[in-house]
């Protein structure tokens, strides 16, 4: 059988719009979970291709403005460049091993955190839904680093990428592991830019993994609060809450809630209905969250857009000439940034 190289392999999908190929043997998730691992997946797996596009830096220049939400929630969150510019490219690469005679299981990138509780369906057999750590995978695959906001760093777009893989039996030289600290400068502008989720380096919450020698840690980020804001229910960032619901007087900062809980808040309010009133004619609760979700096509929306994980973080790296991807016009955070109040005044 034939075994492409990684050259052929890299030149294929790149020649199908792919922006990020990293390639991790199965021996580098020796640690991982069982209901992580690739292998509980397809226990002949011999390597993982990981595999990505960057988000538009200008996808994100509405929100930075306060003036315009749709372009990153429809092309550049979960919208077509998750569901479907990652997806065809990555399928055509899987088509692409299987053809040189390789199975090749195509993977989306999964939320280990929905995985539900099923016992095993066969005796000694991991329990299903398993999910890969797709960002964990690609860092064990070269293609970047944790930054101490919990998000993958590339070095060509910095946080600006998301990411799938393939799970082959091909086997393949791996990628070099990125040396931790080579991209993220721990400087902190993700903590100082995000509106409360990720806890500053001196309160000591760090999450850290170990693949081959080199050790990874990042900040424990407190996903309750981070859903809360990027999901909606927090009216700093969503001009949208202010239009909707007078009176609102909620500080996200101050609550306690787990992710589920808070995307069980979050969800509902955001693209629920009511009954039409002369005060609220739309019936929807709150009405832009939900023409952003029904815009984005493959169901999610991002109303916070990451203003400290990827808009500071990126500006800084871009700044500091870390990252590859360069532009012509300065920095991307051209003007003083805005906030609103949590407490939205009555009418
Ligand atoms: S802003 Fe980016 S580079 Fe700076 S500490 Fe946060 S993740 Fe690391």
């Amino acid at each position: 059988m034939a075994t492409l190289t990684k050259q052929q392999l890299k030149e294929f999908g790149y020649s199908q719009g792919l922006d990020v190929i990293g390639v991790a043997n199965i021996e580098r998730f020796i640690d991982a979970p069982a209901r992580m691992h690739p292998a509980s997946i397809f226990p002949e797996a011999r390597s993982v291709i990981v595999v990505g596009k960057r988000v538009l830096r200008g996808g994100w220049r509405g929100i930075e403005e306060g003036t315009y939400w749709p372009s990153y929630t429809t092309f550049d969150y979960h919208g077509q460049l998750n569901a479907q510019f990652i997806q065809g490219a990555l399928y055509n690469l899987t088509c692409f091993i299987e053809d040189q005679g390789w199975e090749a299981v195509p993977c989306y990138s999964g939320a280990s955190e929905i995985q539900q509780d099923i016992p095993p369906l066969r005796k000694g057999a991991v329990a299903p839904d398993v999910q890969l750590a797709i960002r964990i995978a690609a860092v064990a695959a070269g293609v970047g680093e944790m930054g101490w906001s919990k998000v993958l760093l590339t070095k060509k777009f910095g946080p600006r990428v998301r990411v799938h893989a393939i799970i082959t039996d091909m086997p393949m030289e791996p990628d070099p592991l990125i040396e931790p600290g080579t991209i993220c400068k721990r400087c902190m502008k993700c903590v100082s830019g995000c509106p409360g989720a990720i806890p500053h380096i001196k309160e000591g919450r760090s999450i850290k993994i170990q693949i081959e020698d080199k050790t990874y840690e990042w900040g424990d980020v407190d996903m309750g609060k981070c859903t809360l804001s990027y999901h909606g229910a927090d009216a700093r960032v969503s001009p949208f809450i202010h239009k909707s619901l007078p009176g609102w007087d909620f500080d996200i900062t101050k609550q306690e809630m787990s992710e589920e809980a808070a995307y069980k808040f979050c969800w509902p309010m955001s693209t629920g209905q009511w009954r039409k009133s002369a005060e609220f004619p739309s019936g929807y609760i709150i009405e832009g969250h939900a023409m952003l979700q029904k815009w984005g096509e493959a169901g999610s929306f991002g109303v916070e857009g990451s203003r400290g994980c990827m808009r500071s973080c990126f500006n800084y790296l871009e700044k500091q000439g870390v990252i590859e991807q360069t532009f012509k016009d300065g920095e991307f955070i051209k003007r003083p940034r805005w906030m609103l109040p949590s407490k939205v005044e009555k009418r």
